[in-house]
Formats: C-alpha cells, structure tokens, sequence
C-alpha cells in the first residue's frame, strides 16, 4: 500500500479520522445556523432581504418535540408534519445508538467537538486534566439520568394522546426552531452566565456537560448497552501496558474489561488508537475475531446518519408544510408565542 495511503488509515490517525468528522458537523451545524437565521430575518423585515431556504436539519435541535413526535406517531400513526426533520434525526441518533454505541456523542454531536476542544486545550494549558472523586463522580453522573427520567415522565407517562396532538398543533412547535435561534442569538445575562460556567468546568474536566448534565446522551447511552458494536480486547495479545485505560475521555477502566458494554462508552476509539498491540483492541461484532477497521467503523456511522436522512427525504418526512404565509404571520410574532 502505498506511504501515504498507509499512514491515512493506521492506528495512531484514529482520532484524527473521527476530529475531521466531528468539526465537519460542528461547521455544518453553524452553516445551517447562519441559513436559518438568514430565512428568519427575510420574515422579520417583510421581504426586503435576500430569501434563503429553510435548512430542515435545524431541527436536530428538538430533541424534546421530537419525543412528543414519536409517542404520537407510535399512538396514532401520525408523523409530525411540522418539524419533521426532528423525529427523522431523533429516530436517526436513536438507531445510531442502538447499532454503534454513543458515537452521536464523540462523531457528530457540536456540542461534544465544542466539549473536546476545551478540555483538550485545558490539557495543553495545565498539563493535564483533572479527575472529580470517584464517590462524587457516580453521585454527578446521575444527575443526568433524573433529568432523562423527567422527560420521559412527562412526555411518555403524563401526556394523553390529545395533549400530544394539541402540542403538535399549537404555534409553539412551529416555532420552536425560530425560539431556539432566538435563544441562541438573544442571549440573557444567566443563560450566557451558566454556558461560562460549563464551558470553564470543561476546561478542567473531561466532557463535563456530557458526562453529568446532558439527558440525551443518558438515552442514547442506555440504548447504546445493547449494540453489537463494542471496543472488544483480545487478552491473548494484550500486554497489560494500561495505556486504554488512561487515554479513556470516559474513564473506563478498559484494560480489565473484555468487551465494553459501559453506558459512557461514546465510540471515539481513543483507547483502539492508544493500544501498541495491532490485535488486542478493537471495535469488534460478538463472535466475530476479526476487527472492524477504524474506518470501517468511521463509514458504518456516517452511513447510518446518511441512510437516516435520506430516509426521512425519500419518504416526504423532511420539509415542514408550513408555507410562506404561515411564516410570514408566524416570524414576526415568534417571541410572543408561549406554550
Ligand atoms: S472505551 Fe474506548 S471507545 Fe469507549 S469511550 Fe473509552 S476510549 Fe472511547
Ligand atoms: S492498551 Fe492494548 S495492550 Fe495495553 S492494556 Fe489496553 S488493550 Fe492491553
């Protein structure tokens, strides 16, 4: 194989690999970002600037409406028809879960890039990242699990049928997606205050806000227990150097594990790129000896991500059917518009 071509696809160019994927997304998230908020500000100012296309993948920030979408769907068969898009990439980082362990958290999720550069830059910065206490440590991480556990309360358990169907149809939802850029360009004093906070609390500690706070990557990682895909190790060729072990963002504790079943794990292969031994670690199917080639593993997520899309657009679940002159009525009176 030629040099060059060798290097690309060796061990060591493992995180190399899922960085370039990862800051792909994170640029595409703010491109959309920058494209939505051009659509908006065409309602805003009643037509007088240059029209841009509302970009559907927006809507992979509704995770919330997007649950409402799926217990609805799955009650009465109706699929949201508003923000479509959600349920698709909902249902989309749902499967990834279930196939490929929490890899929506360390290939595509923005907010795990953004994560990663902080606390990597708090590593070259200090020299090092520091641990919360192992006792502490189990007390925060179940913090997110309560909040997983709200949401799921209120939307599986406390919503009847005819309150998922009222929330689908009310102003709310279809503007949620306008509110969130609102929130996101319109920041208060304690929302820019407590993202400060988190984002100095990642510079000290591994992926903080993933590891204690955030709900979604608690369901993902429960769902994440059941995929085939794991980082699996061969103790016929492990040399017991401990270097999985210590390179983990996730903490765990690789070395003693035969296969890594743990919730935490988010599939960055960090550990697979740290091993010295070509055989002892890799992401690996049950019963299958052979390994699945980093970027195997790199084209199986991409791969689901893609599938899931063009699913959605195959199928007529992506573009909202709000139209023009609902946009026009809704914009301008979006920050209005409460639950
Ligand atoms: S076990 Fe390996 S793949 Fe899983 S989080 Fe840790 S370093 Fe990443
Ligand atoms: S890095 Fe590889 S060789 Fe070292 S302990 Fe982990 S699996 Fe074994």
């Amino acid at each position: 194989m030629n040099p060059f071509i060798a290097q690309l696809f060796s061990r060591q160019r493992i995180p190399g690999w899922r960085q370039l994927i990862q800051w792909g997304f994170v640029a595409w998230s703010l491109f959309l970002g920058i494209q939505f908020g051009l659509f908006v500000r065409y309602y805003q100012s009643g037509g007088q600037t240059l029209y841009y296309p509302r970009p559907p993948g927006v809507e992979a920030f509704l995770p919330i409406g997007a649950l409402v979408s799926l217990k609805t769907w799955l009650l009465t068969g109706h699929f949201d028809t508003i923000h479509p898009a959600a349920l698709v990439l909902f249902l989309t980082f749902l499967g990834l879960a279930l196939l490929s362990k929490k890899s929506f958290c360390s290939w595509i999720c923005p907010v795990g890039a953004l994560e990663e550069g902080l606390w990597k830059g708090g590593h070259k910065l200090f020299g090092r990242n520091f641990k919360i206490w192992n006792s502490l440590d189990i007390l925060l991480r179940v913090i997110k699990y309560l909040l997983l556990l709200f949401f799921l309360k209120l939307i599986l358990f406390d919503m009847p049928t005819q309150a998922l169907r009222g929330f689908l149809a009310a102003p709310y939802w279809a503007v949620a997606d306008i509110r969130m850029l609102y929130f996101f360009t319109g920041m208060s004093l304690l929302s820019l205050t407590v993202i400060a906070v988190l984002a100095l609390l990642s510079v000290f500690f591994q992926n903080f806000w993933c590891r204690y706070l955030c709900p979604y990557g608690a369901l993902l990682g429960v769902l994440s227990f059941f995929s085939p895909l794991k980082v699996r190790r061969r103790e016929e060729h492990c040399i017991a150097c401990g270097g999985c072990s210590m390179a983990c963002p996730s903490r765990i504790d690789v070395q003693q594990k035969g296969s890594v079943c743990s919730v935490e794990c988010t599939g960055c292969l960090t550990c697979v790129g740290t091993c010295p031994e070509p055989q002892a670690l890799a992401m690996r199917l049950p019963l299958w000896r052979r390994p699945l080639p980093s970027w195997g593993f790199a084209l199986i997520v991409l791969g689901l991500f893609c599938g899931g899309v063009a699913a959605g657009m195959l199928t007529g679940h992506w573009e909202t059917s709000l139209s023009h002159l609902d946009y026009q009525r809704l914009v301008p009176i979006a920050e209005r518009l409460g639950m």
